[in-house]
Parts: C-alpha cells; structure tokens; sequence
C-alpha cells in the first residue's frame, strides 16, 4: 500500500494523454488557447503503459485518463484496451468533454471501459456555446445517448459551478436525476489564478444543495469518493456536491498524477513534479520509476491554499488534467 507523509493512503492515478482540447472553456484557457507542448515531449502510450504497470504493481488501483481532451488523441481506445488488462487495476475511467462521444462510446465500451464522466457546464446550447466557446452542444447530447445505449455505467455528468453563469440552472440539472441515470455532480470552481477567468467565482455548494431541497428533499446516499451524493425521493440517478473549498477533502486526498509530458504531480495545487521521461526515454529501470513515484508521494502537500488565488503555478490546468 502507498501512503505518503500524513498516512494518506495514495491509489488513485490520473493520467493525462494530451494538452490539446476541441473546446475554449473560459474558465480554462483564454479564447487564443495556450502554447501547445511539442508532440515529442508527449508521452507515446507505451510510456504511459509502462509507468502505468510500475505503480499497479505498487499499490495504484484506479486510474482516470484525462486530458485536455482525451478522445482528441489518436488511438486512445488502444490504450484504455492495454490498461483495462492490467491485473493491478480495479477501476478505469475517463473523463471528457463529451464531443466526440458518439464517435467513440462503442469503442471504448468493447476496450473495457466500463464508466465515464462527461463535463457539462450549461443544458442551454447558446450558453454552452458561449462559454466553451463551440457550438457543440448538440454533439454531447448526442454523446451522452451513445453512452447510454452502450452501457456505460454510471454516467457522471460533472458541472462546474459558477456564479452568475450557471448557478441559474442547478435545478434543471438536478431535475435530469428524475428521468436519467445519471450522477450529476455539482463542483466548486477552483481558480488557478490564471488572471482570464475573474468574472467567474465560485458559486458554494451550500446554495447548490440549498436550492435543490426546497425545491424537493433529497436524501443522502453513500458517498462515492470524493462526491456527497444524495437522491430524489422519486429520482432514479443521484445528484453529487464536490466542495474542495468550502468542504475540502485533501485531508483524505487519494491521488496523483502523471501530466502528458511525464511528470508526477502529488497534488494539484503543487508546482512539486518529479520528471519520468528521462527514465521512461534513457536506459532507467522500472525499479527507478518506483522510487521517483515514492519520492514523489512522500513530498506530497498536506492541500490546496484555496481561496487564495495569488499563487502562480507554473503549469496551467490543461497540462495537468483537472
Ligand atoms: S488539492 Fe491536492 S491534496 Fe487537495 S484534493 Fe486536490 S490533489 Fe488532493
């Protein structure tokens, strides 16, 4: 088992596939987008497969592929098919934009993939289009149908809550819990600082759960990670409330991350990153990538410094994934 300074025990991965991504979501990236990594500094899948085997062999048991976009990448149904195969892993997930899941959801489904999370910021096209800055709300609709009728279970829709932008449609979105499956997981903005997202504040999850159950009760349901989950009386999916701000989790903080250039990150919010590529591109041994993963873990920040903001990360979320 892999437990780092505060006894936290460590078997989460998330792995970045790629920086690039088909949207512009505003409180992401500035409309131009960012510089892009050179494709060479992007780590080819048998790379990631092989720091992939090290750490389930160590104690990892559930990775998420992020991105950027994920499904932008080319191929990367091989690479869910390569890791679902892994005898340390328990649990593959993904998480997308959503656009290019239709094209997709079958393939990954027959690869092994068996639940995915699909961001989600607005149910109304002209705002979806505003603040991701594509006209492709349809597309996801389209996506989630797909999803669906290929059985990929649970469907979590994640929603960044925004105040002034979305926090109008909570309820339509809590409401969708009545007619679907799904987890709709409400999720406090976390600012890196980035200087082009001001007009966006964090809109809390007390209000969130506050406007849902004088609408209606809703009743908890067991947490699932790091989601507190709750239930309409008459609701088939459950609605999820992720408060790393006001309600922060680090203290029970699971996971680290691998960015698509090859550094282990062990928190978000922590500019500590031990390089893997020179190992994974020289002639380092696996035992090498074990150790650079422990050192790593046992660096790891007690948490986030939120709401502080005037910290200047060196890597902008696209580099690491969320
Ligand atoms: S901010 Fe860091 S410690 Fe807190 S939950 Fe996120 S990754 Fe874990």
């Amino acid at each position: 088992m892999l437990t780092d300074n505060l006894n936290r025990k460590i078997d989460y991965l998330r792995i970045s596939v790629t920086d690039r991504c088909n949207l512009r979501c505003r409180y992401c990236v500035p409309a131009e987008g960012i510089a892009k990594l050179p494709p060479k500094e992007i780590l080819s899948y048998e790379e990631i497969l092989r720091v992939a085997r090290v750490v389930t062999a160590r104690g990892i048991s559930k990775i998420r592929i992020t991105g950027g976009e994920p499904l932008v990448r080319r191929d990367l149904v091989y690479l869910i098919k390569e890791l679902h195969q892994l005898p340390g892993l328990k649990d593959l997930g993904l998480t997308t934009n959503g656009v290019l899941l239709k094209e997709f959801a079958p393939s990954l489904a027959r690869a092994g993939l068996r639940r995915i999370n699909v961001s989600l910021d607005s149910l109304l096209p002209d705002r979806y289009h505003w603040i991701t800055g594509r006209d492709l709300y349809q597309q996801v609709q389209e996506g989630l149908l797909e999803a669906e009728k290929v059985g990929l279970s649970p469907i979590k829709l994640n929603v960044v809550a925004l105040q002034g932008f979305n926090n109008d449609e909570i309820l339509e979105f809590a409401l969708l819990t009545k007619t679907k499956g799904y987890q709709v997981r409400f999720i406090e903005h976390m600012s890196f600082g980035d200087g082009y997202e001001p007009q966006f504040s964090t809109f809390s999850m007390f209000e969130a759960f506050g406007e849902i159950n004088s609408y209606q009760k809703i009743h908890p349901v067991q947490r699932d990670g790091v989601a507190e989950l709750y239930r309409f009386e008459d609701g088939i999916g459950v609605i999820g409330f992720i408060s790393p701000i006001s309600r922060c989790f680090c203290p029970s903080c699971r996971r680290i991350r691998l960015t698509a250039d090859g550094k282990l990150r062990n928190c978000l919010f922590s500019d500590e990153e031990v390089d893997l590529k020179c190992i994974l591109r020289g002639v380092g041994s696996d035992a090498e990538i074990e150790e650079l993963l422990l050192k790593s873990i046992s660096k790891k920040p007690p948490g986030h410094m939120l709401p502080a903001t005037n910290i200047n990360y060196h890597r902008r979320m696209p580099l690491i994934g969320g």
